[in-house]
C-alpha cells in the first residue's frame, strides 16, 4: 500500500475532509489529494481511515531507563535524607552499570514498540551508555548506539541518535565519579562515535549530538564539538532541570545555566534545550528569540520533582517546544500533553492555559506545537502531512465511544483530555505499517526478548 484515504486528516492548515495521502517507496509523502472520493476496486474498497494525524516526535529518550520505570517509587529510598532527583540518579546509575548491548536492544525495542502504539513515530535518543561495565570502549566503540538504532529498525521507529558528550561530574570540570565510567567521553571520542555512525544515516535515521549538560561538558568543549559537526545536525542538552543545578552554575560562573548558554552565542534552531524548567523572564525571552526548542518532559519532571516550565510566558514570547518521555514512566504523548496543561492549571489555579488567539482549542494547540517542535528537534522532515515530509501517520480508533459522532475540531481535545484508553488504532512510519488494531506487528517477539532481559535485570 502506498496511499491511504482519510475521511478526516489533520493537515498543516487544520482538519480537512476526504483526503488521500500518497507516498513513495522511500516513505516520503508525494501527493496530498483534496476532495478525494473513496475508490472501489471490484467489490473491495481501498484502505480508509476516519481520523488521521501526523505521528508525534518524542524529542527526549534514555531508552535503558524504561527498565527501571516504577522501581524507585518508595519513600525513604535515600535513607535519612529527602528523596530527590539526585537520590533517584544514584539508583539509575546502579542500573546503568549492568546493561549489556543485548539488553539495551531488548529494552529499547520494547520501549519503541510501546511508544509507537501510543502515537509516537520518531524518537530523539539522548544516548550516553557508551562504554562497557569496566569503563572501556567496546571493540566497536559505537556498539551500544548501534544496538539502539537496531531497536529502532526492528520496531520501525524513526530515530535521531544523539551520542552524549559526558566529560565531567560537575561545574568546574570536576573528574567523573567511578559510577559514571560508562558515560565518559571527550570531544574527540564523540566525534569518532558520530563518524562511526555515519553509515547508519538514512531516511529513518539521523545522527546529531548531545552535550549532556553544562555540568558534564564545558562551553569550550561544546563550541569545539558544534564547530566540527555538519551544520544541519540537531544538538540537544539538558539544562536547568533542578534548582540545585542553577545554584551550582551561578556559584561557578556567576550566571544561570540558560543565561550562560545564551551568552555563548551558540543557540539557534538546531538546538533542543531539554527541560529548561528553571528560567527567569529574560531566559524565557532568550530561548524563544533563539529559535531553539524547549524539550518538555512533563511526566518525568513530575516523577522527579523538577518543577514547572513557564509555559504561558514562553508561548506569549513565541517559543517553540516539543515533548519527550525521557525516563519513560509514560510512553504516551497524550499523557505528556495532558500533564503539561494540568501542571500549569495547578500552578496558576486557572484553566485553558496553552493556546493563542489563533488557536484557542488547547488540545489542538498543544498537539500542533509539539509536532512542530519535535520535528525541529529531530533534524528530520517530520510532523506534517505535507509533500516532502515523512509518511508518519497515526489513525485513531473511530469505533471508540469517545469519538462517536464527534466533530473533527473536537478530536484532539477529546483524545488528550478524556479518559485513558489508547485511541491509537493503526500507525505507519515512513509509509510502513507498524501498528495494526492497537498492536505492534512484532509485539510477541519483542515482548519475549524484553521479558528475558528483565528476568536477569530484576535479579540484580
Ligand atoms: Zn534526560
Amino acid at each position: 500500500m502506498s496511499s491511504l484515504y482519510a475521511r478526516h486528516a489533520l493537515l498543516p492548515q487544520g482538519w480537512a475532509s476526504n483526503v488521500r495521502l500518497h507516498w513513495n517507496e522511500h516513505g516520503d509523502l508525494i501527493q496530498i489529494e483534496h476532495d478525494a472520493s473513496l475508490q472501489a476496486h471490484g467489490h473491495e474498497y481501498e484502505q480508509q481511515a476516519q481520523w488521521v494525524l501526523p505521528g508525534m516526535s518524542n524529542l527526549h529518550s534514555h531508552a535503558f531507563q524504561r527498565a527501571m520505570a516504577g522501581m524507585t517509587e518508595m519513600a525513604g529510598l535515600a535513607g535519612e535524607g529527602k528523596d530527590s532527583f539526585w537520590t533517584w540518579r544514584d539508583l539509575m546509575y546502579r542500573y546503568a552499570l549492568h546493561i549489556t548491548p543485548e539488553q539495551i536492544l531488548a529494552i529499547a525495542a520494547q520501549l519503541y514498540a510501546e511508544c509507537l502504539r501510543h502515537g509516537y513515530t520518531a524518537v530523539c535518543e539522548f544516548h550516553y551508555l557508551h562504554r562497557n561495565q569496566e569503563g572501556s570502549f567496546y571493540a566497536r566503540p559505537a556498539e551500544m548506539a548501534e544496538r539502539v538504532i537496531a531497536a529502532a529498525e526492528q520496531t520501525g521507529m524513526g530515530i535521531s541518535m544523539l551520542p552524549v558528550l559526558y566529560s565531567y561530574a560537575d561545574f568546574g570540570e570536576q573528574a567523573l565519579r567511578h559510577d559514571q565510567r560508562r558515560f565518559s567521553t571527550n570531544v574527540e571520542e564523540i566525534l569518532q562515535l558520530i563518524a562511526a555512525l555515519e553509515g547508519k544515516r538514512n531516511a529513518q535515521v539521523e545522527v546529531g549530538v548531545a552535550p549532556h549538560s553544562l555540568r558534564a561538558a564545558s562551553i569550550s568543549q561544546i563550541r569545539e564539538l558544534v564547530a566540527a559537526l555538519p551544520v544541519e545536525r540537531p544538538i540537544h542538552i539538558h539544562i536547568a532541570e533542578q534548582q540545585k543545578e542553577v545554584d551550582a552554575c551561578i556559584a561557578y560562573s556567576g550566571k544561570r545555566p540558560v543565561e550562560l548558554l545564551l551568552d555563548s552565542d551558540l543557540l539557534n534552531q538546531r538546538w533542543c534545550l531539554v527541560h529548561a524548567t528553571h528560567l527567569n523572564k529574560a531566559e524565557v525571552q532568550g530561548i524563544a528569540a533563539s529559535g531553539a526548542v524547549a524539550g518538555i518532559c512533563t511526566t518525568t519532571e513530575g516523577n522527579l520533582g523538577d518543577g514547572f516550565f513557564d509555559l504561558p510566558d514562553y508561548i506569549a514570547a513565541g517559543g517553540r517546544f516539543g515533548i519527550g518521555s525521557d525516563s519513560h514512566v509514560s510512553q504516551s504523548p497524550v499523557e505528556e500533553l495532558r500533564w503539561l496543561e494540568y501542571g500549569q492549571r495547578l500552578r496558576l489555579q486557572g484553566r485553558n492555559i496553552a493556546g493563542t488567539p489563533a488557536q484557542r482549542k488547547v488540545g489542538d494547540f498543544l498537539y500542533q506545537a509539539a509536532l512542530q517542535g519535535g520535528a525541529q528537534a529531530s533534524g528530520r522532515k517530520l510532523g506534517q502531512l505535507k509533500v516532502g515530509y515523512r509518511a508518519d501517520i497515526v489513525v485513531l480508533d473511530d469505533a471508540h465511544p469517545n469519538l462517536a459522532g464527534i466533530d473533527s475540531t473536537d478530536v484532539l481535545n477529546t483524545w488528550i483530555f478524556a479518559g485513558n484508553d489508547n485511541l491509537v488504532r493503526d500507525v505507519y512510519v515512513g509509509g510502513q505499517q507498524v501498528v495494526q488494531d492497537g498492536k505492534h506487528l512484532r509485539q510477541a517477539e519483542i515482548r519475549a526478548a524484553y521479558a528475558e532481559c528483565m528476568r536477569s535485570l530484576r535479579a540484580l
